[in-house]
């Protein structure tokens, strides 16, 4: 049994507090975006199967975690499996090679938010071939990109990502390409304006639209943690990624 470490936080509330504050800036932002309400993910990584559970049965649906032995833990976990039938699992970290058949055949899993490379995505698609039994569905992926060209944070480069792009629609059938995703550089000061990592996506999201005649809302936007998932909004965002604000302070890693 795992005991509940954290000071009791009302995870509830917390996840009332975000879907309330989406609509204020849905509600507020410039008329000229007009992206559909976003997708909310729940980051739960380091908190136990309660706090899931407590999220899922306030109405919560959507979870992301970046470790693959947490989502492998979790997915799994008995009480998880038996409460929440219809959760869906968002990989949200950096997938190696040889964890790719793990993650994959999890029970639930939704998308890979982190595809960064045509060997990684070439991978995803073969191992996807593969399963068995064989999914209903291709499976759901985002290109990760490196917008704030930081070397220690994965994601292709941004003048990479339109070729990604095209190299997964037209070659890697057993994907699904659903966007793309950026985490930015980390406590942006907004005084300076608006924030250059969202900045640069909307402008791949923009390229890849006109180079392939879609509307914006074929190509999600994966933006936005709790400290800046209001900005991400009033820009486009499609889909934030919310830890901290809905579960509460995550204890340091060691
Ligand atoms: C941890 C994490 C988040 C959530 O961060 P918070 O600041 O706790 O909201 C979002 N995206 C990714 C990729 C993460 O690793």
């Amino acid at each position: 049994m795992i005991r509940r470490t954290m000071a009791e936080f009302d995870v509830k509330a917390g996840l009332q507090l975000a879907l309330k504050r989406i609509d204020e800036v849905l509600a507020n932002r410039p008329k000229e975006i007009q992206t559909p309400k976003p997708i909310l993910v729940a980051v739960s990584k380091t908190k136990p199967p309660e706090a899931i559970i407590e999220a899922y049965e306030a109405g919560q649906r959507d979870f992301g975690e970046n470790y693959v032995q947490e989502l492998v833990e979790k997915s799994q976990h008995p009480d998880i499996r038996s409460k929440c039938p219809e959760i869906r699992w968002h990989f949200i970290g950096h997938l190696q090679n040889n964890k790719i058949n793990k993650v994959l055949s999890l029970p639930n899993l939704h998308m890979i938010q982190t595809v960064d490379s045509e060997k990684l995505a070439t991978r995803l698609d073969a191992a996807w071939a593969k399963l068995e039994p064989k999914p209903e569905q291709p499976l759901r992926v985002l290109i990760q990109i490196n917008t704030s060209q930081e070397d220690v944070k994965s994601g292709i480069e941004i003048s990479k990502a339109p070729s990604l792009y095209q190299y997964i629609k037209s070659n890697l059938k057993n994907l699904q390409l659903m966007g793309i995703m950026t985490i930015g550089a980390y406590g942006f000061d907004y005084s300076n304006g608006p924030n250059p990592d969202f900045v640069s996506l909307i402008n791949v999201q923009r390229s890849i639209c006109e180079a392939n005649n879609l509307n914006p809302e074929s190509v999600l936007v994966s933006m936005g943690m709790s400290n800046d998932y209001d900005k991400a909004i009033e820009m486009g965002s499609t889909i934030v990624r919310i830890g901290t604000s809905i579960f509460g302070h995550r204890a340091a890693k060691n």
